[in-house]
C-alpha cells in the first residue's frame, strides 16, 4: 500500500491487529481531540514498534475519554535501523531539535557520550525518547530509536562492536567528507559529532587509535553541534547508507 503522508501517525504501546480496541490515556485523548481537533470517528495511523502500521478509528468512550479502533494494516512492520548516533548532550532546546533530527535522519540508536568538553552532563533520557517518538510519528520511521543512557566517551567507543565503522566528525579535521564514506557501503556505522567546546587532543588521539575510525571534515565551516548531527548523517546516508541503496 503506498505510503500515507496526510493522516496523522500514532505511537502506542499496546498491541494491534484487526479490530483491536485500545484505550487511550488522558494526554493521547486531549491531544487527538483537542489539539489536533479530530472528531469521534475520525481514522489515524497507529504503529507500536512491532505490528506494523494500522488505520484506526477514534471512538469517544466517555466525556473525556476516547479509545482507537484498529481497522486494515497499512504497512508492515520495518526493521530497526542500525545506525547508531553517538552525541555530546546539549542544552534543552537544542538536544529536543538533535534528537528528532537524528531520527528523521535514520539513526535507530542515540547514545548521549559525556566528553571532556562536555558541559551538558545531566540527560533527561526519557526526554529523548518522546522526541524520538514525536520524530518517528512526523516521518513514518515505524520503530523508535532505541535511546541508551549517557556513556563516557571512552565506555560508549569500547562498547561498539569491533566491526562497526565510527565515522568521527572531527572540527579540526580538513578533507573530502564523502571519498572516505564512499567505502563504507553496506558496513556497520556510527556517526560521533561532539559538544560546543569540540573535542580534546588527548581524545582525538584516542579515537584515531580505535581501528574502525573514518575521520571526516564536514566542511570548512565550524557548524553549531545540532547542524553537526544533520550534517553528518546527511552526508553519512548518501555515501555509504539508505540514500545510496
Ligand atoms: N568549539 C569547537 C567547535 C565544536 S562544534 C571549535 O570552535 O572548534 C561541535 C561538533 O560538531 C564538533 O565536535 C564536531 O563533531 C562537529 N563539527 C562542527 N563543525 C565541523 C566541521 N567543520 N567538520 C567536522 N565536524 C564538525
Amino acid at each position: 500500500m503506498a505510503y500515507d503522508f496526510t493522516t496523522r501517525r500514532l505511537f502506542i504501546e499496546d498491541g494491534l491487529s484487526d479490530g483491536a480496541e485500545i484505550p487511550l490515556s488522558a494526554d493521547q485523548t486531549n491531544y487527538l481531540l483537542n489539539v489536533l481537533r479530530l472528531d469521534a470517528g475520525a481514522e489515524i495511523l497507529a504503529f507500536n514498534g512491532r505490528d506494523g502500521e494500522w488505520r484506526a478509528r477514534i471512538e469517544k468512550t466517555g466525556k473525556k475519554k476516547a479509545k482507537l479502533v484498529a481497522g486494515e494494516k497499512t504497512r508492515e512492520q520495518t526493521p530497526p535501523s542500525d545506525l547508531a548516533y553517538l552525541f555530546a548532550p546539549l542544552k534543552q532546546a537544542r538536544l529536543d531539535y538533535m534528537a528528532q533530527k537524528a531520527v528523521e535522519m535514520g539513526a535507530g540508536r542515540l547514545q548521549p557520550v559525556i566528553t571532556q568538553f562536555t558541559q551538558v552532563r545531566h540527560v533527561k533520557v526519557e526526554r529523548i525518547r518522546s522526541n524520538a517518538v514525536e520524530a518517528a510519528e512526523q516521518c513514518g520511521v515505524l520503530t523508535i530509536a532505541q535511546v541508551a543512557e549517557p556513556l563516557p566517551l571512552a565506555e560508549a567507543v569500547e562498547a561498539l562492536e569491533d566491526d562497526r565503522v565510527l565515522v568521527f566528525c572531527d572540527e579540526q579535521h580538513r578533507g573530502d567528507a564523502v571519498a572516505p564514506l564512499t567505502e563504507l557501503r553496506g558496513r556497520k556505522l556510527a556517526v560521533l559529532v561532539g559538544p560546543e567546546g569540540g573535542f580534546s587532543e588527548v581524545e582525538r588521539s584516542a579515537l584515531a587509535g580505535r581501528k574502525s575510525t573514518v575521520t571526516i571534515s564536514l566542511g570548512p565551516r565550524i557548524l553549531r553541534a545540532d547542524t553537526a548531527a544533520v550534517a553528518a548523517l546527511a552526508v553519512v546516508q548518501a555515501a555509504a547508507g539508505d540514500w545510496s541503496a
